[in-house]
């Protein structure tokens, strides 16, 4: 389902996010010491003329980890190959890849934890010695011969670093993980957004927009999108603070950024559940999605905020959601 807080790049994104992607590491707003970080091995593998080492970005989606890998290429000054972890089939497709790169290349795997064990497995000589085990013919007479490969940097990317096998993990010489932006971020972000798109916008109105933007910037670019169209239409294309509250409130997102399908499930933890603790298939009956969806969607905002908890008996509503829905907190202590 496409809702418009969703962290998920959507279709109505991609031409917008090209445009507003930042290009070198002076224009990706913070993530501090991740870019601290990086900066120092960038310029350390330049001055010894080396790839950079291979580097693992994880974290929610929409915080910045496409952006970022191709940042590391350009700023390395090297080519980047994109591609993902469940586009990959076949270990022949791996290989054709790594075949394919030029001398210092970036290739950036996304959704890396849904690799296929037997294209992972093709991954490890590669990212260790530069290297391909091809084997040659069948049986008794089969033997491994070892390819060389263009010297790369892999650059993965995962929603779930706890997916990713030990093996896979512990070869990679950088692991960053990206933490949701600040509001005085995003606030930054957007600002920077509108500038792109040619829009005037208030501070305090761009700060509106990061306050419900899930500390995510593509959901602050999407925000600001809509907020212009608005703002075009119903005013005279400046987004003042009251076209920005106006017009999230026309589109149900509410101050911290929930929308109808946060509520639908607070509610019904609250309402039919007693507040939790309710297990999570349960809840993914009650109000129609999948388990996983609520998972790997829903739940980690929630959850970053504060308004959820999973326990081992289940998920639980805490007090602070039921002051933001306008609830009477109840008696048992429960959250
Ligand atoms: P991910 O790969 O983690 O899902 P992306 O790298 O695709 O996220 O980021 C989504 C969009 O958010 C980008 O196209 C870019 O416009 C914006 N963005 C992400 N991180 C930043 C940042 N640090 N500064 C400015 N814009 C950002």
């Amino acid at each position: 389902e496409d809702r418009i807080i969703s962290a998920q790049m959507l279709t109505e994104d991609q031409s917008v996010e090209f445009s507003l992607r930042p290009r070198f590491l002076s224009e990706y707003i913070g993530q501090a010491r991740v870019k601290e970080n990086l900066k120092v091995f960038i310029e350390a593998a330049k001055m010894r003329n080396e790839p950079l080492d291979h580097v693992l970005l994880y974290g929610p989606p929409g915080l910045g980890k496409t952006t970022l890998s191709n940042i590391i290429a350009n700023e390395m000054g090297v080519g980047i190959r994109t591609t993902s972890g469940p586009a990959i089939e076949r270990p022949g497709d791996l290989a054709a890849i790594l075949t394919n790169l030029q001398e210092g290349d970036v290739l950036f795997i996304d959704e890396i934890h849904r690799l296929h064990r037997t294209v992972e497995e093709v991954l490890y000589p590669a990212m260790e010695d530069y290297a391909l085990d091809i084997i040659i013919g069948k049986g008794p007479s089969a033997r491994s011969v070892r390819l060389d490969l263009p010297k790369f940097t892999l650059v993965g990317a995962t929603t779930r670093a706890g997916l990713l096998s030990s093996p896979l993990r512990d070869r990679f010489g950088v692991v960053s993980r990206l933490e949701y932006y600040t509001v005085g971020e995003l606030t930054q972000i957007v600002t920077r957004a509108a500038d792109l798109l040619g829009v005037q916008i208030m501070g305090e109105a761009a700060k509106e927009i990061a306050l419900r933007s899930r500390g995510t910037p593509r959901v602050a670019n999407r925000l600001l999108k809509r907020v212009r169209d608005f703002a075009q239409v119903i005013g005279d294309g400046m987004i003042t603070e009251e076209v920005a509250k106006s017009s999230l409130e026309q589109i149900q997102v509410d101050r911290l950024g929930l929308d109808h399908i946060d509520h639908k499930l607070l509610t019904t933890i609250i309402d039919t559940f007693r507040g939790g603790p309710v297990g999570l298939d349960t809840l993914a009956a009650s109000i129609g999605e999948e388990s996983n969806t609520i998972e790997d969607v829903y739940e980690p905002y929630l959850m970053q905020i504060g308004f959820l908890q999973r326990t081992p008996r289940g998920r639980m509503v805490t007090h602070a959601a039921y002051q933001h829905l306008g609830r009477s907190i109840p008696n048992e202590p429960n959250a």
